[in-house]
C-alpha cells in the first residue's frame, strides 16, 4: 500500500523526503557504522547532528543570542509544569484560556501559584480568540500565557495580546516553523514537535536567557530546571537523540523551501483552498470566526452528526485519513502541517465536492 493523505492533528505527516533519507540512513549513519538511535550522544556523530539542528533553527526563526535553545523530553505537556516550577518567583501567572490545552496549562499552573484567567472564549466553545488589547492583566503576574494555535479548535492568536509590559509565554507547538515570528515579543516560546517537526516525546524550548533562573525553590527536580539544560546544552542525560536528529532534518527541509516567509506564503494558499471551499459549500462549514483561523487546523461540520460519520468512513476509504475531529469537538478537521502537500488539500476538496453532490440537503 502506498502513502495515505494524512490529515492528523498529532502525530503528523513528515516530509517524505525527510523519511526516506532516514530510511536511507537507518543502517550506517554518515560512515559510522550505525544508527544515530544506537550511538553515544557524547559522539562527534551526534554532536554535528544536535549543533546543526540548533544552528538551522536559530537561522529559521532569526532567533537572537540571548535567547536560548533546549531540546527536552516530556511533550509539550511538561511545559505546563515546568514553566510555573521555573517562572513564578511572584506565585502569580496570568492565563488566556482558548482551548484546552491553555485550560490544562492553566490547571497545572494553579498547583504552583495563583493562576488567574484573564480571558476566555470557552462561552462560545472556544470557536474565536477573545480582543486582548486591553485586559486586566495582575500587577505582580510573572507572566501572561497563550496557546497560540488551538489544535482543537482551529483558532490562531493574528495579533498577540497586550501583556502591559508583562513576559509573555506561548505554546506554538501547531504553529511553529509555519510563519516567520517575532521571538524577542515572547519571554518563553515552546513547541511539542510530533504536529510540525518531527517525532513526538520532544519539546523545542526557546527561553529568554534572564528568565534561566538559579534561584529556585529546593524542591524543584534536577531534570525540571531550565537551567540544567541550559548548562549542559540540552545534554544533561541522554537527549531523544533520533527525535533530534529528525527534527534536524526537518529545519533543512524548510531551509531548503525558503525558509518561514515561504513556508507561509505555501501554507496560506493551502489553506485558501480548503477555506474557499468551505465558504460557498451548501453542506459543509467552517467552525471558527473568520478572522481567527488557523492556516494549520481546520475543523468543519455538515450539522449532521449522521452525514459527519459517514463523510469520516468514506474518506478513510478514498485516501483520506484522520479527518474525524477531537473526541470533544466532534465534525471534522484537517491539520494540513507544513508537510502537507497542496495537491493533497485539493484532493481532499475534490473529495467534498463529489460528497456533496452524493448527499444533497433534502
Ligand atoms: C498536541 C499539543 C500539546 C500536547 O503535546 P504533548 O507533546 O502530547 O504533550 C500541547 N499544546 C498544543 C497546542 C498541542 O497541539
Amino acid at each position: 500500500m502506498g502513502r495515505v493523505y494524512n490529515f492528523s492533528a498529532g502525530p503528523a505527516v513528515l516530509p517524505e523526503a525527510v523519511l526516506k533519507e532516514a530510511a536511507e540512513e537507518i543502517l550506517d549513519y554518515n560512515g559510522s557504522g550505525m544508527s544515530v538511535m544506537e550511538m553515544s550522544h557524547r559522539s562527534k556523530f551526534f554532536e554535528d547532528i544536535i549543533e546543526s539542528a540548533e544552528k538551522d533553527l536559530r537561522e529559521l526563526m532569526n532567533i537572537p543570542d540571548h535567547y536560548k535553545v533546549l531540546f527536552l523530553q516530556g511533550g509539550a505537556s511538561q511545559q505546563f509544569a515546568m514553566i510555573p516550577m521555573n517562572l513564578m518567583k511572584n506565585k502569580k501567572a496570568d492565563f488566556i484560556v482558548t482551548g484546552q490545552w491553555a485550560k490544562k496549562a492553566y490547571q497545572e499552573a494553579a498547583k504552583f501559584g495563583e493562576a488567574v484567567k484573564i480571558a476566555t472564549s470557552e462561552d462560545k466553545t472556544f470557536s474565536y480568540i477573545p480582543d486582548c488589547s486591553d485586559l486586566p492583566v495582575s500587577e505582580d503576574a510573572d507572566y501572561v500565557y497563550i496557546c497560540e494555535n488551538n489544535t482543537i479548535y482551529g483558532t490562531k492568536f493574528k495579533t498577540l495580546p497586550n501583556t502591559k509590559g508583562k513576559d509573555l509565554v506561548a505554546d506554538i507547538s501547531s504553529c511553529i516553523l509555519s510563519e516567520p515570528i517575532d521571538v524577542t515579543k515572547y519571554g518563553l516560546i515552546f513547541a511539542g514537535v510530533q504536529k510540525n517537526v518531527g517525532p513526538a516525546g520532544m519539546v523545542i524550548v526557546i527561553i529568554r536567557e534572564d528568565l534561566i533562573s538559579e534561584d529556585l525553590e529546593k524542591c524543584v527536580p534536577t531534570m525540571l530546571q531550565y537551567k540544567t539544560h541550559h548548562d549542559a546544552k540540552s545534554l544533561y542525560n541522554t537527549p531523544p537523540a533520533y527525535n533530534i536528529y529528525i527534527c534536524g532534518k526537518v529545519f533543512k527541509w524548510v531551509k531548503k523551501l525558503g525558509g518561514l516567509k515561504a513556508m507561509q506564503k505555501i501554507n496560506r494558499e493551502k489553506a485558501q483552498v480548503l477555506y474557499d471551499f468551505l465558504d460557498r459549500s451548501s453542506l459543509f462549514q467552517g467552525t471558527v470566526r473568520k478572522e481567527d483561523r488557523s492556516l494549520m487546523n481546520v475543523p468543519f461540520v455538515t450539522g449532521s452528526d449522521e452525514l459527519d460519520a459517514k463523510f469520516v468512513k468514506e474518506s478513510k476509504a478514498a485516501g483520506f485519513e484522520n479527518l474525524k475531529g477531537h473526541r470533544t469537538v466532534g465534525g471534522m478537521r484537517a491539520s494540513i502541517y507544513n508537510a502537507m502537500p497542496k495537491e493533497g488539500v485539493e484532493a481532499l476538496v475534490r473529495f467534498m465536492e463529489k460528497f456533496e453532490k452524493e448527499n444533497p440537503l433534502s
